[in-house]
């Protein structure tokens, strides 16, 4: 094996890597926040890298963007106001803007170079950047979040990268509150949650720091994604409110295509491990 063949994730802390097999480095750069490599794999399609953690690939990106958005979109009663904070590869904003209840729905990534790449390696994912609804911010989310009114918004879709470098404080307390204080009645956040087998402590302050904040009714989605460490992946719905049960028949009905969202897998991602009920919900 030709290790320049391949690209290579190592993960500190598991000891563990993933590797894909690439035809060619495409692009690489190091914008004012982050480095940020392009290649076209031999299997996976493109693959977007951001400080050597993979973000995207072409291949089955599907996995979060559809379970960072639909789950809670179909939660809400009413979703009209979201907003994304990272998530620059646009590629939830494409799966918000498929629900017609929402009215507007902001991006707020700190890099507008992660956007400009998407465009040109993964247009798809940018296929809606041009609808009406949608507004594309690049600024700090966290600022976005602080400066905002309240009740200014529905649900706030936390799309980041891992919480180191400008995106540790999207998982602080001071950050949750701020997105307490701007939610509407019935609003929620979605946190990404990154794996429960190799970061199981990670979410536990994190699921201590929503509470904290005033968030309310925790639920934890499961869901595969091979690209990211484990291969498991999370995402993190904490309410202003009681949180209802999810609008079961809407999601039945869906009106859109999904490769992988649908109403019971909907079901199937909110049942919760052992392990996890063990050191969370026991
Ligand atoms: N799906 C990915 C994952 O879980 O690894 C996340 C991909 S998305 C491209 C992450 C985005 O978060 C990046 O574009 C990065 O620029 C953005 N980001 C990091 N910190 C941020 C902050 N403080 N405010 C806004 N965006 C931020």
């Amino acid at each position: 094996m030709n290790p320049s063949e391949w690209f290579t994730e190592i993960v500190p802390g598991s000891q563990s890597a993933f590797s894909l097999k690439i035809k060619q480095k495409l692009h690489e750069e190091q914008s004012e926040f982050q480095h940020l490599e392009i290649y076209e794999t031999e299997t996976f399609g493109n693959l977007m890298i951001i400080d050597g953690c993979t973000m995207v690939s072409t291949r089955d990106n599907f996995f979060y963007h559809e379970m960072m958005s639909h789950p809670a979109l179909y939660t809400h009663p009413n979703p009209k106001r979201v907003w994304i904070i990272g998530g620059g590869d646009c590629g939830t904003l494409r799966e918000v803007l498929k629900h017609d209840s929402v009215e507007q729905a902001v991006q707020i990534d700190i890099d507008e170079r992660v956007t400009r790449l998407a465009e040109i390696y993964f247009p798809e994912l940018c296929e809606s950047n041009n609808d009406p609804r949608a507004d594309l911010k690049f600024i700090d989310g966290i600022k976005w979040v602080k400066d905002a009114a309240p009740n200014s918004v529905d649900i706030i879709i936390i799309d980041s990268t891992d919480p180191v470098g400008p995106a540790l404080g999207l998982f602080s307390e001071a950050f949750y509150r701020d997105c307490f204080n701007c939610l509407s009645e019935d609003g929620m956040i979605v946190q990404q949650s990154e794996s429960a087998l190799f970061n199981l402590s990670l979410i536990g302050e994190m699921r201590d720091a929503m509470s904290a904040s005033g968030l309310t009714h925790l639920q934890t989605l499961f869901f595969p994604q091979c690209l990211y460490p484990s291969g498991w992946w999370s995402a993190t719905i904490a309410s202003k409110s009681a949180l209802k049960a999810f609008r079961e028949q809407d999601s039945a009905n869906k009106p859109f295509e999904t490769v992988y969202y649908n109403v019971d897998i909907h079901k199937a991602s909110l049942a919760q491990p052992e392990f996890f009920k063990k050191a969370f919900l026991k």
